[in-house]
């Protein structure tokens, strides 16, 4: 078949026919291809308008909750994670402080049932001098001190730092 001057394969049927170059392309279709073309054009726009209606709605709600944002989501699981952190250290400390604090509230209680069986006696006897009467204050002292710190145990500060600090950085002009 002879091929007219100025016509071309198409290349959506690959027939040889009248073609129009397409400006956007630079590629060949047949009168009935084209409109196609034109029609896949025009379902791509369609495509990117709705994609834009989305992106409008995103906006618009992330402007009205701003804590939405990811950013923001980053901070706040970063908060949350320290505060876990901390509690659990603070948890586990309280437990170890109770944990003895009921051993040495009992032998706190021994040492004053001994001192109150001394007292006792001492008084029925009435004999008691002035070095007694010392020794039984310092006792007293002794276990009231005990009793709000108790010897055994002491906090200790670690250096390491228990958690990692975060830093907003912003660059260009804003
Ligand atoms: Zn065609
Ligand atoms: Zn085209």
């Amino acid at each position: 078949m002879a091929t007219a001057a100025g016509e071309a394969r198409c290349v959506k049927c690959g027939k040889e026919k009248s073609t129009v170059r397409c400006d956007g392309c630079s590629q060949p279709f047949c009168y009935n291809h084209l409109i196609e073309h034109r029609q896949e054009l025009d379902k791509q726009l369609d495509e990117i308008e709705v994609n834009r209606d989305l992106f409008r709605q995103t906006l618009t709600d992330q402007s009205a909750k701003p804590e939405n944002q990811t950013l923001m989501k980053q901070v706040n699981q970063w908060e949350q994670d320290s505060i876990d952190k901390i509690r659990h250290t603070a948890n586990k400390a309280r437990e170890l402080i109770l944990k003895h604090t009921t051993k040495y509230l009992t032998e706190i209680e021994i040492k004053l049932d001994t001192l109150t069986k001394q007292l006792r006696e001492s008084r029925e006897e009435n004999d008691f001098i002035e070095a007694d009467l010392q020794r039984w204050n310092t006792q007293l002292i002794e276990m009231n001190n005990e009793l709000d710190k108790p010897s055994n145990i002491t906090i200790q500060q670690d250096l390491t730092p228990l958690i990692s600090t975060i830093r907003v950085n912003v660059s260009g002009n804003l």
